[in-house]
């Protein structure tokens, strides 16, 4: 059984033996391509999907999409004012729609998701369409008394209403001092400085992603989004809710806070969190100007499974510091890996076992590749039965060994042609010089015993 760190136990949890596990992850918003440090924390959910097959259970993941609410970056600053909203500031940007731009950036995310081999989620609902019981959930609050409408019309939960506010991260409501920026509002009306916004009033100048509603017109507050979306797809019982360590607080908090107030239970059972990437020593975020994406790193040659193995290899609770260096060591070792996949292969029983007892410990990822590493190593002798392992290890890890077809032009496949003539020839001085010219392409060549093999040059970008 699935052994799974619970942020707000603060200890290693048994996931519950239902099957399927339920799973609600935080999902992107979409007003902008996901970078690395993103798609590290939206691997958790497949991560732990791969962990409960393992111990043979089933799980369910559903992701929401945030189209419109939640509208920052990483400044923590929410926008009424529309020249503010990054959704509407990329639409005017792009000059589409808004809702083009989120739909936009919502097939990019989903088609990063299948490049990572990653599982697309049972349910992907998104907040626009989810209005509606949103609406019900913020009346609900009012009639329950957890939540008040101030002067300007926006809807506020009250914190104080919630006595175990601050359980997941520890930041209970004493320790808050009045000015910290809950939900980065701008000046507001709320009758206490913890209080969020569930329901955002707003004026003429903002002219999308409105709707109107009793307490006029206006735009969701971000927390509400993810209570709805969860508590729609599941009911009042979530087995395992899952996001970046940022979330903890105020989001999760938030959530936590009104989920349970309506339902009158603890609706998620553990919590878990995906620690942060830095990437060459700093934090990756488009405010520090640190932001690298998935297309990026695929243009210089280094495949997406490779990606995905840099991340198997640091235990999730971990910060990860992730370097061109070490996604080139990764391609590298993609490569080696795909290469000894020939001839028909079985499973290696052993390894599985080895493996299954790493997953099921927290997700220890790494140590699962390092068992793969290790049977590599003791198998050196032996190409059928390393073909085995790690056909075997990379099946339950998720990590695709199969190469993305090269689709060779006519220029290229003369080019080549012309470098085996040479090199029938034995003319080494020209066969090198082709060899340059194919490069020029982004291409490399090898020649293997069952022929030229062409590859992907691994171009990293240089600072
Ligand atoms: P957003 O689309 O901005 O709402 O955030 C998407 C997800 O990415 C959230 O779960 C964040 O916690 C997570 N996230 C943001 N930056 C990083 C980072 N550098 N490393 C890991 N996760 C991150
Ligand atoms: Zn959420």
């Amino acid at each position: 059984m699935l052994q799974i760190y619970d942020t707000k136990s603060r200890q290693l949890v048994a996931v519950p033996a239902a099957d399927p596990v339920k799973i609600y992850a935080c999902g992107p918003t979409v007003y902008r391509s996901v970078h690395l440090g993103n798609l590290r924390s939206f691997l958790l959910p497949d991560l732990l999907r791969a962990a409960l097959a393992s111990g043979g259970q089933a799980a369910v993941v559903v992701q929401n999409i945030t189209d419109v609410g939640h509208m920052v970056d990483d400044t923590g600053l929410e926008a009424v004012d529309p020249d503010q909203d990054k959704m509407l500031r990329q639409a005017a940007q792009e000059k589409i729609s808004a809702l083009a731009i989120a739909r936009k950036y919502e097939a990019q995310y989903l088609a990063d998701l299948t490049a990572l081999n990653v599982t697309i989620p049972e349910q992907t609902p998104r907040a626009s369409e989810t209005i509606d019981s949103m609406l019900e959930i913020i009346s609900r609050l009012i009639e329950l008394d957890f939540a008040y409408q101030a002067e300007d019309g926006s809807v506020f939960f009250s914190a104080k209403k919630f006595p175990s506010y601050g359980a997941i991260s520890g930041n209970t409501l004493d320790q808050l001092k009045p000015g910290h920026k809950f939900d980065g509002e701008a000046e507001t009306t709320k009758r206490f400085h913890g209080d969020w916004a569930l329901w955002k009033a707003t004026d003429e100048r903002r002219t999308q992603l409105t709707w109107e509603t009793p307490w006029g017109t206006g735009f969701p507050g971000w927390h509400i989004e993810c209570t709805a979306m969860s508590l729609g797809a599941f009911g009042d019982q979530i087995d395992i809710h899952t996001g970046g360590i940022d979330l903890r607080f105020p989001h999760h908090e938030n959530e936590r806070a009104q989920s349970n107030s309506l339902t009158g239970a603890e609706v998620v059972s553990s919590w878990v969190h995906a620690e942060h990437l830095l990437f060459e020593g700093r934090k990756m975020s488009k405010s520090t100007n640190n932001v690298v994406l998935l297309t990026d790193v695929m243009a210089a040659g280094i495949s997406a499974a490779a990606v995905r193995l840099v991340f198997l290899e640091n235990h999730y609770r971990q910060q990860l510091n992730l370097t061109w260096d070490s996604l080139v060591a990764a391609e590298q070792t993609i490569r080696r890996w795909s290469d000894q996949l020939t001839g028909p292969l079985n499973f290696d029983a052993e390894l599985k076992t080895e493996i299954s007892a790493h997953l099921l410990n927290n997700i220890d990822t790494a140590a699962a590749v390092l068992a793969l590493r290790a049977k590599e190593k003791q198998l050196a002798k032996s190409p059928e039965l390393r073909a085995n392992a790690i056909a075997t290890a990379a099946g339950l890890l998720g990590l695709s060994l199969v190469s993305e077809p090269i689709e060779v032009t006519a220029e290229l496949k003369k080019l080549i042609d012309e470098r085996s003539s040479a090199r029938a020839e034995k003319n080494w001085q020209l066969s090198d010089k082709i060899r340059d010219q194919i490069a020029e392409f982004g291409f490399e060549v090898n020649d293997t015993s069952s022929g030229v093999q062409l590859r992907r040059a691994i171009v990293p970008p240089r600072a």
